[in-house]
């Protein structure tokens, strides 16, 4: 945080694609997240107690509000962000809805009471309940501005949780305004609005959220603040959830598809002009496709139209989100230019204002450039030329981020077996992204993207504490008399371990007739 940051007491927010003012939004203080906490801590008595049925009215509310409003919810985000009325569409307003409709028809199945098997202790019964975890705070990224709020916030709440989100100062426009969708729904089926509450600032607010002691941290982030909040943690031994950084690769084998597989890394690459976690950052093309696959993603990078959306269709990447990511973009690029990198596409900053970048592509890559091994989190490409397989795949694993990966090719065993290589949390298969839309699978990186997931079954229940009972099957309620230790007591236990555990019809029956025998010797020796 700078000194200009410290003075701050709140954050002046714009769109980034042409500089308009839209407006302040105050920042708290370290005294209002506690007390952001302290309240939805209260909230989460009545919210734990609510019914499966009373969640799932809640969230049909903020589907409901956001389809109903869908013209101005996009317009919010494409003022805030500067990205696309169809990015907007597509990669926010759809998967938020299609992540609520899973949990309302998963959810209930996933979180209520679960029974298991009680293995040798067959008077006994064993069940699994999981507890709402209390209050989850949400740190979480600019990139996609309802998507990041209202999908981040929706699990914890239907695990039965409160929730207080952290949303980042560069769309705190937007995160204000769409946090309000959750409390009007909340209300309507008489739950306080201090379940779901939003605390706004820069790095250091999201630091007071976790010193405020809520119950766990989802994080998502860039690895070096991912760093900062594990150590943070540890002062309250907070679980975290760390959704982080993506250096995704692509490989396109000799057998695909030219122009779906152009198509695959352009769209992988390009949407939201790669502020994507799962942008696909490296393609590596096998050498026979390598030429034509530079020159038809070259002709189509080339004539992609940038500027700012002003309604759906009048062009097609917009501006960047925030000034600081252009420059880093800017940087990369310069810097891979200057040690030889060959430029396809783009790689110049436009002149003029607004948050621009032209979409890239490089080639000639070589491991000194920075921008080979650096999360770019930009619109830029690197093409690179794999001899085969084998080395596609070790260069597609030569890389400590691993998010998403894809694999484009023709031959499904083909597809299958490079998938089952690649090191990463989640292969798509002849697409890009996909995995995330899916929300039947887990979401989450290897390495240093990150640990823990937030889709699926196992998302949900990370809300949760698997609390496990183990209750009387029958109405006998024997405790075991232990004490005081008989003399046989050891021989027995003995015997018992090897008839238990021990393999083999003969071996098994020896140690029954041990452990009779030790019976009757106990009873006679008493
Ligand atoms: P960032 O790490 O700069 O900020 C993320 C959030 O953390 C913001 O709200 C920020 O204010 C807050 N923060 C910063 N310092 C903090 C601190 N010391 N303590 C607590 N909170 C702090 O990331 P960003 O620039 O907003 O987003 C881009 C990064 O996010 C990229 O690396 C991208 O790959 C990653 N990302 C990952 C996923 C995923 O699911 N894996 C999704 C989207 C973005």
């Amino acid at each position: 945080m700078n000194s200009y940051q410290q003075a701050q007491t709140a954050i002046p927010c714009t769109n980034p694609a042409n500089g308009e003012y839209l407006g302040d939004v105050a920042i708290d203080t370290p005294d209002d997240v506690k007390a952001a906490v302290a309240r939805a801590r209260e909230a989460q008595k009545a919210w734990a107690n609510s019914t499966f049925k009373q969640r799932r009215a809640v969230l049909n509310h903020i589907s409901d509000y956001i389809l109903e409003n869908v013209d101005d919810v996009c317009e919010l985000i494409v003022k805030d962000a500067g990205k696309t009325y169809e990015n907007a569409l597509l990669g926010e307003v759809m998967p938020t809805c299609n992540k609520i409709k899973w949990l309302n028809k998963y959810g209930e199945k996933h979180l209520k009471s679960e029974k298991v098997g009680s293995g040798l202790l067959m008077h006994k019964k064993g069940r699994i309940e999981y507890v709402p975890l209390g209050v989850v705070g949400c740190i979480i990224p600019w990139n996609y501005p309802l998507q990041n709020i209202i999908s981040s916030l929706v699990a914890p709440l239907m695990a039965g949780n409160a929730v207080i989100l952290k949303p980042s100062e560069q769309v705190a426009f937007a995160s204000n305004k769409f946090v309000k969708i959750t409390n009007q729904a909340l209300e309507k089926e008489g739950f306080s609005k201090d379940t779901v509450q939003l605390v706004q600032g820069y790095g250091d607010t999201g630091a007071a959220l976790i010193s405020a002691r809520v119950d766990k941290i989802l994080f998502i982030g860039s690895v070096g603040n991912g760093r900062r909040i594990i150590q943070a943690s540890a002062e309250h031994i907070t679980p975290v959830v760390m959704e982080l950084g993506g250096k995704d690769p692509m490989i396109i084998c000799d057998d695909a598809h030219l122009e779906k597989a152009v198509h695959s890394a352009i769209g992988g690459c390009f949407i939201n002009l790669g502020q994507n976690c799962v942008a696909s950052e490296r393609i590596i093309v096998m050498a026979p496709m390598y030429d034509k696959f530079c020159q038809r993603a070259g002709e189509i990078a080339n004539s992609l139209r940038q500027g700012e959306a002003k309604r759906g269709g009048n062009v097609d990447v917009g501006a960047m989100t925030t000034p600081i990511q252009v420059d880093i973009t800017e940087k990369l690029v310069t810097d891979a230019i200057a040690k030889g990198a060959t430029v396809l596409a783009g790689g110049k900053r436009p002149e003029g204002n607004g948050c621009f970048y032209p979409p890239t592509i490089l080639t000639d890559l070589t491991d000194d450039m920075d921008i080979v091994t650096t999360e770019v989190f930009g619109p830029v490409m690197l093409v690179f030329k794999a001899n085969d397989e084998e080395h596609a795949i070790a260069m597609a694993n030569d890389s400590n981020l691993g998010l998403q990966s894809s694999v484009i090719t023709h031959d499904r065993a083909r597809g299958d077996r490079i998938a089952s290589r690649i090191e990463s949390g989640a292969v798509c298969i002849n697409d890009f992204g996909l995995c995330y839309v899916n929300q039947d699978l887990p979401f989450g990186g290897t390495k240093y993207s990150g640990y823990g997931v937030m889709n699926g079954r196992d998302g949900l229940r990370a809300y949760t504490t698997p609390k496990a009972i183990l209750a009387d099957r029958f109405p006998l309620e024997i405790p075991p008399a232990l004490f005081p230790v008989g003399s046989k007591d050891y021989d027995s236990a003995k015997a018992s371990m090897r008839l238990l555990f021990g393999r083999g019809i003969g071996y098994r029956l020896k140690n029954l007739m041990a452990l009779i025998g030790v019976s009757i010797m106990a009873k006679f020796s008493k």
